[in-house]
Order: structure tokens, then sequence, then C-alpha cells
């Protein structure tokens, strides 16, 4: 997965930061979807380097600069960073030659490329289910909590690239508190594009035979009775 030789010493250098070199990294395979832009995102910060990440049709793209010591590192440090769901395919790396920006940023999707993979829909990971099940947790039985490691892909999905705005979430906008996890780099939802809660998601309700209205009240009552 790392440059070889003949690749680093192609590579061009940046104008006005000389040490510095960028290089393009397209990456195929179960990327989208997986928490890999945040992934690559946190590793890009670590390392020190600038540049930015973004989803296409076929895969993700890394474009990236720092000192060539540095870029090695982040391509073999990638792999075992991603979350076990993600697996990358294949690798094409090439120079770039425009100077370096600032700062490392996950930008808006391009309609480059040709589909490639869509994931499927995932079980819940066991934090969601933790939050699902625990009075204390502000999602507490909210039948559509997910994150970055769970939850809808292939059910919303309804073009790629795999961004809210092209899968059916598009019809509920982020409440402030689902907003702030999905723009926190430390939260496990940044970037998730299916999250919901009680207050923003699609909302659900059980009705009984009776037409009786059924609340949540009711139902912990019936847990109870269900536990004795
Ligand atoms: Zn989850
Ligand atoms: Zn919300």
């Amino acid at each position: 997965m790392g440059l070889t030789d003949q690749d680093s010493s192609s590579l061009s250098k940046s104008n006005g930061s000389p040490e510095k070199v960028g290089i393009r990294l397209r990456y195929q395979g179960r990327v989208q979807g997986v928490g890999f832009r945040p992934t690559v995102w946190r590793l890009a910060k670590e390392l020190k380097l600038t540049g930015s990440v973004f989803n296409d049709r076929s895969g993700a793209v890394v474009e990236i600069w720092g000192i060539p010591s540095q870029l090695q590192e982040f391509q073999s440090l990638l792999p075992s960073a991603l979350p076990t769901i993600a697996q990358i395919i294949s690798l094409n790396s090439e120079a770039l030659t425009s100077s370096p920006p600032a700062e490392f940023q996950i930008v808006e999707s391009s309609l480059h490329g040709s589909a490639f993979q869509v994931l499927p829909d995932l079980a819940n990971c066991t934090a969601c289910l933790e939050e699902v099940t625990q009075p204390t947790f502000d999602r507490y039985r909210y039948p559509l909590t997910n994150c970055t490691h769970c939850g809808p892909r292939y059910s919303i999905i309804e073009a790629l690239p795999y961004d809210r705005a092209n899968t059916s979430m598009r019809s509920f906008p982020l409440c402030e508190v689902c907003l702030a996890e999905f723009t926190n780099p430390n939260d496990r939802r940044f970037h998730a594009q299916p999250i919901a809660c009680h207050r923003c998601g699609p909302q659900t309700h059980l009705e009984r035979l009776d037409d009786q209205h059924f609340d949540r009240e009711e139902l912990s009552k019936l847990d109870e009775i269900d536990a004795a």
C-alpha cells in the first residue's frame, strides 16, 4: 500500500513549501458509509497533514500534502485505523502539483466516477443498543437510532455518492443536538449520514387493536409486567 521509491521520486514539490508534496489517493471498496472520511480526517490531523477527503461515485478520494515520510505513514496507518466494516479493495495514487492548503477538511462529494459499491444495512452496534435500552440516554426507545458503525445504508440510498442528500433521510433536517454530533470529530456520529432522534427523525407509534393510544409510559409498565 505504501509508495514505491519510484512513486516518491516522481512526486512534485509544492510551490512555496519545498519540503511538502501532494498526492491524490483514490480508494475503492467498502469506503462509503463506514466512517472512512472521519477516520481519514482524524489521522491527517494527527500527522499534521493538510488537504481534503471526499466521496465520489466510485469510492473515496484523499488529496493530501505533507513531507513524504508522513504521507507514507498516513498510507500505512490508514487501513488499520478504519472501522472493521471498511474494506479497501484498490488504491491508485498520483502526484498533485498544486500548493498545499492550510488545513485538512471533509468536503462536498464529487459526482465523478462510476458507481462501485453500496453497503448493506448494518445491525445496531452495542453503543447504540445501550442508548436505546437505557432510560438515561436521549435516544431511549428511539427505534431508528444509528451511528457511523451501524444503521441503514442500502435501504435509504437513492444515489451515490453516499451523503444524506442522496438518501431518503434528506427530508429530516438534523436538530441542533444531532447536528452537534454530526460535526464533532470526536463523536461516533461524526459525518454519520442517517442519524436521527426523537426530535428530528421519523416518528413511529404503536396502535392498539381497540384504537386506544399507546404511550411510552404504558410500554414501561408492560416491561415491568413482562419482567415480573
Ligand atoms: Zn451504532
Ligand atoms: Zn435529532
